[in-house]
């Protein structure tokens, strides 16, 4: 089809996709560091499509080096989009990971796969503008039979089966709108990871701890990891500072092996650790599970690097996570994350989602408050992650208030960038890079 037949079918279909390599050189101030990255530029491989009257827009997150590759995979992406429209999200999203040849790259893993999330979350950006409703609000406000018409449930049924997942949404549709109303009176409760990047002074932690207790948080969050003696330091100094009882998790970022993640996580025992994320290998279901059992009552949680729902359902039949931090950018987007919010459900699993980089939680609040809408139906024992990190280049921002979520109300998923910011920090020729 020619672009001329294109827009000539109307405003109803997309007629243009238009990528950006953006990214942040947040590695200047240490934001972000970590016990695996210590270096990372906060990058967004960003999509826009067009269909005459409305945008969306959606993006992968990466930490620098590769993200030309990721909006090179976003690119690969366009035959899908052109001349289609969003009445069908669920074929669609099914026709992208089905592709027979691209579906080499994965399969359903990895650059196409996360490539595949920035354009379906897109689609959904571009859908919740023209109906003028938030995303957590437009899926909330589908039945049960439309909502697990998204999800593709190969390789779940052993699981999870399409009539399960039903049963699940059924059950939760009484109080839908008293959910709604709460959510908007008073969002929904998050935890902050500022306090504990790891290329922070001591001094800084302190600060930052205090101020997290002073926002309202009910949690915070360190990285470990690196140095035994550092880490024992830090949570002597967090715990002083946010007292006995105060949630305090460590993250490890994948650091240890399965024997070394249990003899580190004992040895911080006595600081009383929250949960212990990421301790070992994304891909080690087995590990985890082992590495849950050594470590109770510390809890674990991982899932921000978990390739797609087939590791999901393995780890929650492990019985290998406490936590279930699904990611909105990593697996093929809103379509998949409602395959691993119901697992979740139906596992009694809490989702504590994943957040900080560029977007997310932008992002991933909105599927947290479908959660808790139309799902688990429960926002008890759940928190999403905030970092304070590159709001300012987005239209509609999160709002942070007394260490909660505000609900956004603004049509689409939060995740239009300013023109400006795509313009300055596009690399290599924008401004800030030049200028580098
Ligand atoms: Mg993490």
């Amino acid at each position: 089809m020619t672009a001329e037949q294109v827009v000539a079918r109307g405003s109803s279909v997309i007629t243009a996709m238009e990528t950006h390599d953006i990214r942040f050189p947040t590695s200047r101030e240490l934001d972000g560091s970590d016990a695996m990255n210590p270096d990372p530029d906060y990058s967004a491989a960003y999509v826009v499509l067009r269909d005459g009257d409305d945008e969306g827009h959606g993006f992968a997150f990466t930490i620098g080096r590769g993200n030309d590759v990721q909006t090179a995979a976003i690119k690969a992406l366009e035959p899908y989009v052109l001349g289609k429209s969003v009445d069908d999200l669920g074929a669609l999203y099914r026709d992208m990971v089905g592709d027979s040849q691209l579906r080499w790259l994965g399969p359903e893993k990895g650059v196409m796969h996360m490539a595949i999330s920035a354009v379906v979350n897109a689609l959904w950006d571009l859908k919740a503008k023209r109906e003028g409703k938030p995303v957590w609000l437009l899926l909330s406000e589908m039945s049960p039979e439309e909502i697990v018409g998204l999800v593709d449930f190969r390789y779940l049924s052993d699981a999870l089966t399409r009539e399960e997942a039903l049963a699940i949404l059924r059950a939760a549709e009484p109080g839908r709108a008293e959910r709604i109303e709460r959510l908007k009176e008073s969002g929904y409760p998050a935890y902050t990871t500022s306090p504990g990047w790891l290329g922070y002074s001591d001094d800084k932690l302190r600060r930052l701890c205090k101020e997290a207790i002073q926002d309202g948080f009910t949690q915070i969050k360190l990285k470990v990891g690196a140095d035994l003696d550092d880490d024992v330091r830090r949570m002597r100094i967090a715990r002083e500072v946010c007292g006995p009882g105060f949630r305090i998790a460590v993250d490890a970022n994948q650091r240890w092996d399965v024997g070394a993640a249990v003899a580190w996580v004992k040895a911080l025992a006595e600081f009383d650790p929250w949960w212990v994320e990421e301790p070992t290998s994304p891909d080690d279901v087995l590990g985890h599970a082992t590495i849950a059992r050594e470590i109770a009552p510390v809890k674990v949680a991982t899932g921000e690097h978990v390739q797609n729902r087939v590791i999901f359902k393995q780890l929650l039949q492990a019985g290998a996570i406490s936590y279930l931090q699904l990611d909105a950018a990593r697996v093929a987007g809103v379509n998949e994350n409602i395959a691993i919010l119901l697992l979740a459900a139906k596992f009694g699993v809490p989702v504590c989602p994943h957040a900080g980089g560029v977007g997310l939680c932008e992002l991933v609040q909105h599927l947290s408050m479908f959660d808790y809408v139309a799902v688990s139906g429960s926002m008890d024992d759940r928190v999403i992650e905030y970092v304070d990190h590159l709001h300012e280049h987005f239209v509609t921002p999160v709002v942070i208030e007394n260490g909660a979520y505000r609900t956004p109300l603004a049509p689409g998923f939060s995740a239009t960038m300013h023109a400006e910011s795509i313009a300055d920090y596009s690399f290599p020729d924008g401004p800030v890079w030049r200028s580098a």
